[in-house]
């Protein structure tokens, strides 16, 4: 049930009921001012209590994150949101609603209660409520909302398995949950819902499509990569996501991108460098013999969406020279796949055909 990794705990919380006894110790360790790693649906966490700000400075820390990037608020209870938020516009309970627990993080003006450490001075305050039986667990034992980034060094594709968070912060926090593989994979999507119109600052697994099914119109900032502009969303203009390698991506029908990938690879073979190609499973025999990572079926983008930062680190852990990455529709969760696509290639892009 438990190991330790460089006097870090590991705790087995697969199965809900055996591991209680390792979420009362991490939630014992969250009052005493600690950090705990832990699993949501989206990405692995890395909270303190959301009151503490000398406990979230350690996230910074730990984690190398820079002191203006907000974190998120996780909350088990909807209750909760009123001790955290003030004028709370009406939609904001639609919304809950219908999409918590979930996926979903709004953006809504901060109650005095929430430390500046927090939402790194902003005025306003990013709240969720997981759909994750251990996070859940974790936020009611310890008692307090905890505020939590994504489990990953600055800067690193976020963790989606606790391989990826015991490989970044193993000895850097004094407790790991380990829950298994996350479900979505990818972060949530964040709606700031505090002005006039609800704007889009991050996709995610809950897709504009459904947001706009609730709330009519939602403005989306022109370009989601925020590759030359100032980010509206803080973090966001952070570099994100990103493998070592650079990355690009290829565009083009099938024939045109399998072209320009092999191209490249040849060409960068001569030069002695190692190529890792970024696919789904339709193309993956287009490149035998190749470094490729399959990302999953096509028609199937949620599944593409759930294995992508697995995909990135295991790249880096073969120690490519360089990623290609096939590039796919931004409809649905593919918005928030190709959103986390573009930020990993910084926004580079190379066209298949003449
Ligand atoms: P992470 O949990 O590492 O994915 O980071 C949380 C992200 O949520 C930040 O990088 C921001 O993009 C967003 N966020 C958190 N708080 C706020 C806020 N008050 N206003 C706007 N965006 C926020
Ligand atoms: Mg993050």
């Amino acid at each position: 049930m438990y190991r330790k990794v460089k006097g870090t705990l590991l705790i087995d919380a697969k199965n809900l009921e055996k591991a209680e006894g390792g979420i009362k110790k991490a939630a014992a360790l969250l009052r005493q001012g600690g950090l705990v790693a832990f699993p949501t649906e989206t990405v692995y966490g890395l909270g303190a209590s959301a009151y503490s700000g000398e406990g979230v400075e350690k996230i910074f820390r730990a984690k190398g994150r820079p002191p203006d990037n907000p974190l998120i608020v996780h909350l088990d209870r909807l209750d909760t949101l009123q001790d955290l938020a003030v004028d709370i516009p009406s939609h904001t309970w639609l919304l809950a609603a219908r999409f918590w627990p979930g996926p979903l993080t709004l953006v809504l003006k901060k109650s005095p209660r929430v430390p500046l450490e927090v939402t790194a001075g902003l005025e306003t305050v990013a709240l969720r409520m997981p759909l994750h039986p251990v996070a859940l667990a974790l936020i009611r034992e310890a008692g307090f909302p905890l505020a939590a980034p994504s489990a990953n060094l600055s800067g690193r594709p976020s963790p989606t398995r606790v391989e990826h968070v015991v490989e970044d912060l193993a000895g850097k926090v004094k407790i790991i949950l380990d829950g298994g593989s996350c479900l979505v994979g990818l972060e949530s999507t964040v709606l700031d819902i505090t002005g006039e119109k609800p704007l889009l600052l991050r996709p995610g697994a809950v897709t504009l499509e459904e947001l706009q099914e609730v709330l009519g119109e939602v403005e989306i900032p022109p370009d989601l990569s925020y590759k030359d502009r100032a980010a509206p969303s803080p973090g966001l203009k952070y570099r994100h996501y990103a493998p070592r390698a650079p990355m690009f991506l290829v565009e083009g029908s099938r024939d045109q991108m399998a072209e320009k990938m092999k191209e490249i690879c040849r060409e960068r073979r001569e030069r002695g460098e190692k190529v890792g190609l970024l696919v789904s499973r339709e193309n993956q025999d287009l490149f035998e013999g190749e470094v490729v990572e399959v990302l999953g079926p096509r028609n199937h983008p949620a599944e593409m969406a759930a294995r992508l930062f697995y995909a990135l680190r295991r790249l880096d852990s073969l120690g490519v020279d360089f990623i290609l990455a096939e590039t796919f529709e931004e409809k649905g969760i593919g918005l928030a796949l190709m959103n986390r696509l573009r930020k990993a290639a910084s926004g580079r892009v190379i066209k298949g055909g003449k």
